[in-house]
Order: structure tokens, then C-alpha cells, then sequence
């Protein structure tokens, strides 16, 4: 496998960073990650502008222009023949010295991204997933796409352990997201709800492309907060991420959503969704 690391593509074996990192002792680092479906990009300004925000809420310089980034994640996916798959990025604040909280004035990061092929297609979005209910413990600037993501990764053990693939994660009361996608359920009239945007959630780019579908297609979308308890007496529930792209949820806390199948409303936005994305509708 061939990685990019500051500057240079190298096999992966060669690619090695500092441990004084400010990625690997603070979590000072934005991440992205982007999909390519048959050779493309889905939605790279997006994820561009995302870093771009995240990048300066963090205070760390962005290191290339747009351009330069398109083109290292074009020469990456090359590179390793990924037709369809996730290209992950990570910007961190760089190694500097020791362990200096707030470091220098102004950081030279460390950048690094590898390629990984596989289908955005699977079995998961056909059958659909098991969620989990549990606490949000994340800290207050959700809508930034930082590496701090020991929540995330004890929430998917504890999914795991539960016999499921997600967590749901829980703030006063309220669904903030899934463990890595943006929550959605469908009401009794076919409505879609999903939490409006805040700090308290992360801008999710296929949110956005899934909104700007639905505005076209005269479905009626609601941005509010909804709690665990009407997302169990949903008709349907579903989360959207890059990685996953409409992920129908098919059980919470055991219990099943409906009839506990995919639905309908589900299926018809992953049908959108795919045709945006050029990919055969039976697919
Ligand atoms: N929310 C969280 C916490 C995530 O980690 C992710 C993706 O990793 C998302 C939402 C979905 O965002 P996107 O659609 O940009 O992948």
C-alpha cells in the first residue's frame, strides 16, 4: 500500500511520524474522510470546506490549497488502484520538542493520508443495521472533525458487545448522532427528521447531500433534535456518513424499528442517493 506523509508517497512501511506528534499526544489533528465511487470523488468540496473550518477552529495552518489537495487524493487513489473505496486525511499540529501544551506560535503539520478500497455498497446497507442507545461523553465542539475519538471507539465496543453495529448517542434527553453518521427518523406523516446543525453535531457532507436531494425530490425534511423514545416508535430509521452513505437502522436497544426491515422511505433515499453518485439503482 502506498500512503501520502508530509510531502512524500511512500509504502506504508516507511511511513513513519514522530512520537512527540501533537496528533498522537493531544489529539491535535482534523481528519476527513472521503469516498470514491467508481474512480470519483463524492462531494471533495465539501469535505475541503469542512477541513478548512476544522483546520482553523484548531489552529493549525492549512497546508495546501484545494487544488493540491484534490490532486494527492486523485494520485493516492491511483497509486493503489482504488476504484471505489475511502481516502482518509489527517492534519496534525506536528512534533515540536517534548510534551508543550500550547506549542509554538504558529504549527507546520504533519499531514498524512492513506487509500482503502472497498464497497459503499454492502450487505449492511441491504439488511440494514443494530443500534445501541448511550451517553454523549464527546467533548463541546462536536461540529468539528477533530481525531478525539475515544467516545466513539468505547461507544462501538459497547455496540459490539451488545450484538450491534452503532451506538446512538444521548445529551439531555436527545439523540445528538450515531457513533460516526448523522441520525434520522422518519414520522408517522413521512417526514425526515434529523437535529439541526450546532456544535453539538458534526456537518455531515452526506447530510447536506441527502437534504439537497430530498429538496428536489418534494420530500419534507425537519431539522430538530428527537429523542431515543421516538426514535424506538419510529417508522423508520436511518443514518447517513461518508463510509456507509444510507445506512437503514433496523433495531434499537434490542427492540425492533417497524417491522424491523428496511423501509421504504429508506430505500427510496438510498435510491436517490445512488443515482447522484452514478452507481447502478439495483446496486
Ligand atoms: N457524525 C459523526 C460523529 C461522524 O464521525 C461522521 C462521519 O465520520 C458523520 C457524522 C457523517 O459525516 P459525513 O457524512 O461527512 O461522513
Amino acid at each position: 500500500r502506498t500512503v501520502y506523509l508530509s510531502g512524500n508517497f511512500c509504502p506504508v512501511e516507511d511511513a513513519t511520524i514522530s512520537p512527540f506528534d501533537r496528533g498522537f499526544l493531544f489529539a491535535h489533528a482534523a481528519y476527513e474522510v472521503t469516498s470514491v465511487y467508481d474512480g470519483r470523488f463524492i462531494d471533495m468540496e465539501g469535505h475541503l470546506s469542512r477541513l478548512r473550518r476544522t483546520l482553523e477552529g484548531i489552529s493549525i495552518p492549512n497546508p495546501y490549497s484545494d487544488e493540491q489537495w484534490a490532486e494527492i487524493h486523485s494520485e493516492l487513489v491511483d497509486k493503489n488502484g482504488v476504484e471505489e473505496g475511502l481516502v482518509y486525511l489527517e492534519v496534525t499540529g506536528g512534533a515540536y520538542g517534548m510534551r508543550d501544551f500550547a506549542g509554538p506560535e504558529t504549527f507546520s503539520p504533519t499531514v498524512f493520508l492513506y487509500a482503502d478500497a472497498r464497497p459503499l455498497i454492502g450487505d449492511l446497507a441491504r439488511e440494514g443495521i443494530k443500534a445501541i442507545t448511550l451517553g454523549d461523553t464527546r467533548w463541546k465542539r462536536r461540529d468539528m472533525k477533530t481525531v478525539q475519538l475515544l467516545s466513539q471507539a468505547l461507544a462501538y465496543r459497547a455496540a459490539r458487545e451488545a450484538g450491534a453495529e452503532t451506538a446512538f448517542m444521548i445529551e439531555d434527553g436527545l439523540v445528538t448522532e450515531a457513533a460516526s453518521a448523522n441520525a434520522w427518523i422518519v414520522d408517522a406523516e413521512g417526514r425526515l427528521i434529523t437535529r439541526e446543525l450546532s456544535h453539538s453535531i458534526l456537518p455531515g457532507i452526506t447530510r447536506a447531500g441527502v437534504a439537497s436531494l430530498l429538496a428536489a425530490s418534494g420530500l419534507e425534511m425537519v431539522e430538530r433534535a428527537f429523542t431515543p423514545e421516538e426514535a424506538a416508535s419510529a417508522k423508520e430509521v436511518f443514518t447517513t456518513s461518508s463510509g456507509a452513505i444510507v445506512a437503514p437502522v433496523v433495531a434499537l436497544d434490542g427492540k425492533p424499528i417497524g417491522d424491523g426491515k428496511p423501509g421504504p422511505v429508506t430505500r427510496r433515499i438510498q435510491r436517490l442517493y445512488y443515482e447522484a453518485m452514478g452507481a447502478d439503482v439495483a446496486a
